[in-house]
């Protein structure tokens, strides 16, 4: 039996864009199917991420048109990581893999081809990395990597240039679904499930129409919340700060105790002033760090639903073609 892929796509605003990219999903189902690669009842399941424009009707006037088409609406916008794991949870009992893509074009589809392969040699994780950043803008592509370096010294253990394009067995991502955090950020997270993974290289490309939705401060807050819920460094950093800053200053009491016994004490207003500043602003800093994660723990125990899906465009019971 040759297994159900599932194309899981979040969209959001992304009106412009899908009536472009939605068939060019559906030629690589078709293509991928008559190679004889997956199965017939392969899907591209859509997950409107509570987009304000036209985008949900669209996704349902496409399952209406052809069967290969699947969408999930959820009840509001939830980010692109939430929306993507709203759908990896909702193809997870449907398929045999799933291989996560934005909507706009900028992710070459035709690495899909070399996924499936390295799944069928037995890979459950294929990432998939960008060879190359030309044609991104000079600011998006130093920004991204500056990313990704801030996010390897922060402790994160990600694979560089790869973003949210890889193909996932539904192995493993039963085995994910075990992950009940809230905060999410899914490519700090799939390499701590294990399993057989590799990758695979592709050219990334100009978004195809509509613009993007990650300026620099989601950059930020991205990396802020990857670096937070996947890494205690940042505290230990702190603790080490304040070490060394501890110790500078039980130097400075003995130098300054020494300075007015030999009676050569002047005022000295300036060097008092800088010193209660910086170390003012060394505390209010790391009591911000320490109460990012204080905030994380705050979210953690209230477990709330990370996404509620409020329409599909298919019975939910009629799961299973598999
Ligand atoms: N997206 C989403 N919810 C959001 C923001 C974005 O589902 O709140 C989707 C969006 O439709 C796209 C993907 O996430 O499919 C990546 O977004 P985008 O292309 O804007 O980011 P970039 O590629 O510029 O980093
Ligand atoms: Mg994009």
């Amino acid at each position: 039996m040759n297994p159900v892929l599932y194309i899981v796509i979040p969209c959001y605003n992304e009106e412009e864009v899908l009536p472009i990219t939605a068939p060019m999903f559906l030629e690589k189902i078709r293509s991928l199917t008559e190679k004889g690669k997956i199965s017939e009842n392969s899907r591209v399941l859509f997950v409107n991420d509570g987009s304000k424009d036209k985008t949900w009707e669209i996704i349902q006037n496409l399952s209406k048109q052809d069967e290969h088409y699947r969408g999930i609406c959820l009840s509001r916008n939830r980010g692109h990581q939430n929306a993507l794991l709203a759908g990896l949870m909702e193809a997870k009992d449907k398929c045999d893999i799933t291989i996560s893509i934005d909507c706009d074009g900028q992710d070459d589809i035709n690495a899909m081809d070399q996924m499936v392969d390295e799944y069928l040699n037995g890979c459950d994780i294929v990432y998939g990395v960008r060879s190359s950043r030309k044609k991104d803008s000079f600011f998006k592509r130093t920004t991204a990597q500056g990313f990704y370096k801030l996010m390897a010294a922060m402790g994160v253990e990600t694979v560089y240039n790869h973003a949210d394009y890889r193909l996932i067995s539904s192995r493993a991502l039963k085995e994910f679904a075990n992950f009940k955090e809230v905060n999410i950020f899914l490519r700090g997270m799939i390499p701590l499930v294990g399993f057989k993974s590799t990758s695979v290289y592709y050219e990334r490309n100009e978004r195809l129409a509509g613009k993007s939705h990650y300026p620099l401060r989601k950059m930020l807050a991205l990396a802020f919340d990857g670096i937070t819920s996947l890494s205690v460094k940042p505290i230990r950093l702190i603790t080490a700060f304040g070490t060394i800053v501890a110790f500078l200053s039980f130097v400075g009491i003995i130098w300054s105790v020494v300075i007015a016994i030999i009676g050569k004490s002047v005022a000295g207003w300036a060097s008092l002033t800088s010193i209660l500043c910086f170390l003012g602003g060394v505390q209010l800093m790391s009591l911000g760090i320490i109460g990012e994660y204080v905030g994380k723990i705050y979210l953690e125990t209230k477990q709330r639903p990370r996404f509620i899906v409020s329409e599909r465009t298919y019975n939910e019971d009629e799961n299973g073609e598999k």
